[in-house]
């Protein structure tokens, strides 16, 4: 799997990359963890992962379990990937052939931060593992929502289930469901709502249509995916908060990795949120998607 994406590659060569050389040439004095500090701060790691980070490595350092460093830069990565880690891996999601109804993936997030993209590339992922995916279109409200699902669902070649623009989601949802069942799908993808001026009731139009999917099935939704714009940094992650806690969200689609030159923002969105990044997306077209490996990112950052 190639996680090795353009910003993983420029925020290892403008920042991560100076952290194996400061471990490389010089005694692990104070003015050397304070320039560490500095780099990772920098890349957006977030200042409560660095510090946890550091204080560790640095600990460890003093006790002498971590001997120079060579072995400092390894255990760093350690310490990153840990802090990244999932108990979830996607590909294992579908492993469990006894579940007789749709493997359900409800996915939220604000207009514009690459959602509905981020669904076509998810449907194309698993359709690729052989998988049958039929979509639902429950954002009824923005503008030509279900239009731009139906083209995407067209191109990547899944069933959409849409109705009249300005329906009732938590309709759609239900409807998506018993079609998905009926055509012996694997997995329905539900598109939801993203406008953001009125947030309580977006909220609550959420937390319906999760209400309807598990009327249906007392274990779905399996997974509720909230996507962010990893160009946007530090901002929106206050957002972001708000939808993980109204809707309890699982995991996370970080898109437009390639558009950011600072990677270390998958960490804060880590502890920010609480909830593990299980997707990134890394350009604009359908294959532009990786299942997130926290070890392999680290090792890409950290090369
Ligand atoms: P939505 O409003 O959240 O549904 O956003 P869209 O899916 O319509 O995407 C908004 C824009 O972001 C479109 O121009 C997409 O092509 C673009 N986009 C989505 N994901 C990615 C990504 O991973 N990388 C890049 N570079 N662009 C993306």
């Amino acid at each position: 799997r190639e996680q090795t994406d353009a910003g993983v590659k420029r925020s290892r060569d403008s920042w991560f990359g100076r952290i194996r050389n400061l471990f490389a040439s010089r005694e692990l004095d104070d003015t050397v963890w304070d320039e560490i500090e500095e780099i990772l701060i920098s890349a957006d790691v977030g200042v409560d992962t660095t510090m946890a980070v550091l204080d560790e490595l640095r600990a460890e350092v003093r006790s002498g379990s971590v001997a120079d460093g060579e072995g400092a830069f390894s255990r760093l990565k350690e310490l990153m990937a840990v802090e990244l880690s999932a108990s979830d891996d996607p590909d294992a999601w579908l492993d469990d052939d006894s579940v007789a109804s749709p493997y359900v993936i409800l996915v939220c997030g604000v207009n514009g931060v690459g959602k509905t993209t981020s669904i076509a590339k998810l449907a194309h992922h698993f359709t690729g593992a052989g998988k049958k995916v039929v979509l639902g279109a429950a954002d009824t409200f923005r503008a030509a929502a279900e239009e731009q699902l139906e083209i995407l669902g067209e191109r990547v070649g899944v069933d959409v289930i849409s109705h009249q623009h300005g329906a009732d989601p938590g309709a759609v949802a239900y409807d998506a469901w018993q079609a998905a069942r009926a055509r012996g799908a694997d997995i329905l993808i539900v598109d939801t709502a993203g406008r953001l001026h009125t947030r309580q009731n977006l909220m609550d139009e959420l937390r319906k249509v999760r209400r309807v999917i598990n009327g249906l099935d007392e274990a779905a939704p399996h997974q509720v995916l909230l996507t962010l714009d990893a160009t946007t940094g530090h901002n929106g992650l206050t957002q972001a908060q708000a939808f993980t806690e109204a809707v309890g969200c699982t995991g996370i689609f970080l898109a437009k990795m390639d558009g950011t030159a600072r990677g270390g923002i998958v960490l804060s969105i880590r502890r920010a949120l609480g909830v593990p990044i299980l997707f990134i997306g890394t350009g604009e077209r359908l294959d532009d998607i990786a299942p997130f490996d926290s070890g392999e990112f680290v090792d890409a950052l950290l090369a």
